[in-house]
């Protein structure tokens, strides 16, 4: 098992708080719950790390993670649930558009997806931004344990029915039993 160095680059409201930084970097998003935070620490291995994972209240930020000095894990805020109501991505628009319009550096979009569940609007929305910016995405479809092997293929063909992926573009992962980890790793380093 390989140990990662991590460290909080920037947590960033605008443009002006975005790190100065050239290293390649990739978005992770998702919905509320789906399982981003549990999927960035299993992808950077370390339970005490500088992630922080989930910013309190409705503050709606992107934190910046520089991993091993050679990649940023860019996290944007979980949508869909949120205490009071519900936060759609396009209530991020002012956050993500300048990003992903801006970002000369970003290389690459994981979408953190229940594989237990079919895409929603939102999904696709965040699915778009990536699209228009011509960036490589990846479904990392977590959960996979929840699911035997027959329910994850059927799973993951319903993924791809919804958002129109390829089967190369999705990954069935466990972040609890780190199945499909290393496979996230491999395709996180094509995308760099
Ligand atoms: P986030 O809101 O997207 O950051 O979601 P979390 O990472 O906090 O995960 C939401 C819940 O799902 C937590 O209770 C996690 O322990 C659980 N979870 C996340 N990934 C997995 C997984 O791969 N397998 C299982 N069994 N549970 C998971």
């Amino acid at each position: 098992m390989q140990y990662h160095e991590v460290q909080l680059l920037a947590t960033a409201a605008n443009e002006d708080q975005w790190p100065d930084s050239s290293l390649p970097e990739i978005i992770f998003a998702g919905r509320s719950n789906a399982g981003k935070s549990s999927l960035i620490n299993a992808l950077i291995n370390r339970r005490n790390a500088a992630y922080v994972g989930k910013t309190p209240g409705k503050t709606v930020l992107l934190n910046f993670y520089e991993v091993d000095h050679q990649v940023v894990f860019t996290d944007s805020p979980g949508y869909g649930y949120a205490k009071g109501g519900t936060m759609s991505v396009k209530n991020f628009a002012a956050l993500l558009d300048p990003y992903f319009d801006h970002r000369k550096n970003l290389k690459g979009m994981i979408l953190v997806l229940d594989i237990r569940r079919i895409p929603n609007s939102d999904d696709l929305e965040m699915l778009s931004f990536a699209r228009q910016s011509d960036l490589p995405a990846l479904a990392a479809c977590v959960k996979a344990d929840k699911l035997s092997r027959n329910q994850q293929i059927n799973a993951l063909k319903n993924i791809r029915n919804a958002t129109g992926l390829l089967p190369e573009q999705e990954i069935a992962v466990s972040s609890t039993s780190k199945t499909g980890i290393e496979e996230v790793w491999n395709i996180i380093s094509h995308m760099i």
